[in-house]
């Protein structure tokens, strides 16, 4: 009988042991798989967790520790508050796009850069007389706040067998007639799909006023185009084709408040290949050069550079009765 005391006695001592490890080794795998989360969480994850957080951090603020005080500290670094990202003024940008073997690869890496920026629409005009099941589906997996548009070029100037043609006119005026209807304040930039983008040119560009301008990196031989400063003042431009105009700038060089535009309702962008900034600038008026809000460390720096990706050609075509019943099938239809 004694014995048998003894014996229930250690059997529940090593019971216990072996509890209290596995209720610790559990504890280890819970706060490491939190740690590995956090680390993988994207934005909207991210800002589900603060919100749990301060529901958490409010319901015990009556008990308020030196612990806590830190945490709350160290969640509100970490992730801003929401109120934060709304109250930016938006940005509204148009982007002219057209189907070709590099479109889905250029609009990949756009769309990149704009799912880091806050606050921002995408509007994004397919020079097509029908939106593209291919940019529908790229445009639905960014998870930003996007406008799927199309304008096609007009006849005329598409069937057009010499010269250069007035590449994404169509596209930007429908997608200022689309901010006329839809928008009221913030500020509108005109992003084509090649060009390459620093984050630090969305939060300057925010803040405009009437037009900013800033330098355009890869233009013409000079290698850029921008506005010259002087002694901190604009005193003209500075760019590889003159041509005349009173504003020779790149469409990526310069951006516009909205409550600007609106208050300029017959400002379009002109289907003259050359003159597209200009002609839209002008529109603008009353605007001169010496009213341009000067961006970019007094335009000493580059934010965005014209760049041009090598054209492709269109994909050869498959050999159905070889690969008939493979993958291939299902790529050619994105291919070119
Ligand atoms: N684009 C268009 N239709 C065209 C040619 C160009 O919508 O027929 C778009 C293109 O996707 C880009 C913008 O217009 O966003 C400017 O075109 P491109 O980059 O060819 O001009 P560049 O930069 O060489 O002046
Ligand atoms: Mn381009």
């Amino acid at each position: 009988m004694r014995l048998s005391i003894k014996m229930y006695l250690i059997i529940f001592i090593c019971a216990s042991v072996i509890l209290y490890q596995y209720h610790l080794s559990n504890a280890w795998l819970i706060s490491q798989t939190s740690t590995q989360d956090f680390r993988v969480l994207n934005a909207k994850a991210s800002e589900k967790l603060k919100n749990v957080t301060a529901f958490f951090n409010a319901s015990s603020s009556s008990n308020t520790n030196s612990t806590q005080t830190n945490r709350t500290t160290f969640v509100s670094d970490c992730f801003p508050p929401q109120e934060k990202e709304t109250n930016l003024p938006p940005l509204y940008i148009i982007t002219p796009t057209y189907r070709r073997p590099e479109q889905l690869a250029e609009l990949t890496r756009l769309s990149h850069t704009l799912m880091l920026v806050k606050n921002v629409y995408w509007i994004v005009v397919e020079d097509a007389v029908r939106k593209s099941a291919l940019v529908t589906d790229l445009l639905k997996k960014t998870g930003l706040k996007y406008e799927h548009l199309t304008a096609p070029m007009p006849d005329q100037y598409k069937k057009k067998k010499k010269g250069p043609k007035p590449r994404g006119v169509s596209n930007r005026n429908k997608g200022i007639q689309w901010i006329r209807k839809n928008a009221k304040s913030g500020v509108l930039y005109f992003a084509d799909d090649d060009n390459t983008y620093d984050l630090q040119l969305f939060d300057e560009i925010r803040y405009t006023k009437r037009v900013s301008m800033f330098p355009v990196g890869l233009i013409t031989k000079l290698g850029v185009s921008s506005p010259i400063v002087k002694n901190g003042i604009f005193s003209g431009f500075y760019d590889g084709w003159m041509a005349g105009r009173k504003f020779p700038v790149d469409m990526a060089g310069f951006a516009i408040s909205v409550k600007f535009l609106l208050k300029r309702p017959k400002a379009l962008m002109p289907f003259k290949p050359g003159f597209e900034e200009d002609g839209f600038l002008k529109s603008l008026e009353p605007f001169e050069p010496q009213d341009i809000e000067l961006l970019a460390s007094n335009c000493t720096k580059i934010l965005v550079w014209h760049t041009q990706t090598k054209k492709n050609e269109p994909s050869q075509a498959l050999d159905f009765a070889k690969y008939n019943n493979t993958n291939l099938v299902m790529l050619k239809q994105i291919l070119v």
